[in-house]
């Protein structure tokens, strides 16, 4: 039997945008996933400097962005830990649950990549799974190329059709009642102006 090929999409999702779904879908397509399951953080250890919205707002969200998508798998195992949440416990979870047929492949965009490079452990976080950097307007790719450890067989880039969506700047917007529409899936753009989030 064939080896399941598992993409893992970590974030923060505050909120789900198309660029997460348009990386995500790119992933699968490139390197032939079977399935991608998204990760939504627990309490972030990395966005000290601002609130967070509530881990179930955030986990509920990228359920109505992905339910349509047959491949897509939403994951509660970073908002169930206790504790701040590390990609290392994540992908040696995910390996727990799903078993030595699985293959992991670590998605982000190539900004939160050097986040992963810079912890301690990047040798054991290496062979835990293989990790595509996804392209990024705004982002400078040389940084990431000389952070991060691109001679590595388990890193590769990843280039995704260009989508300039950020989550900062869809909560800037709602804060400053800008559109969103078309930033965001239909049902997360309802789901934020029911819940009241980012006014
Ligand atoms: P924030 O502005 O709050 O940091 P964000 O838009 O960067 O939000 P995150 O939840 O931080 O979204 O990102 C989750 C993952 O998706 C990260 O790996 C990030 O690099 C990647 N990502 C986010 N937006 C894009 C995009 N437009 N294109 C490619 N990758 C993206
Ligand atoms: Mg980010």
């Amino acid at each position: 039997m064939a080896r399941k090929r598992l993409g893992v999409m970590g974030g923060t999702f505050d909120p789900i945008h198309h660029g997460h779904l348009v990386t995500a879908e790119e992933a699968l397509w490139q390197f032939e996933l079977d399935e991608v399951v998204f990760v939504p953080t627990g309490r972030p250890w990395m966005k000290g400097d601002r609130d967070v919205s509530d881990a179930e707002d955030r986990y509920l969200m990228v359920v109505v962005a992905t339910s349509s998508n047959p491949r897509f798998f939403v994951s509660r195992l970073e908002i169930e830990r206790e504790g701040p949440t590390y990609t290392v416990d994540t992908l040696r979870d995910l390996q727990r649950q799903h078993g030595e047929d699985v293959d992991l492949y670590f998605i982000t965009g190539a900004d939160a990549m050097l986040e992963i490079f810079h912890w301690k452990d990047q040798e054991e976080v290496l062979s835990l799974a293989h990790f595509i950097a996804a392209t990024r307007p705004g982002y400078d790719l040389a940084l990431f190329e000389r952070g991060a450890p691109t001679e590595h067989p388990n890193v590769e880039l990843m280039d995704v059709p260009a989508l300039a969506i950020s989550s900062t700047d869809i909560r800037a917007r709602v804060g400053d009642g800008r559109p969103i529409r078309y930033l965001v899936p239909e049902g997360v753009q309802t789901y934020i102006e029911k819940a009241g989030l980012y006014r």
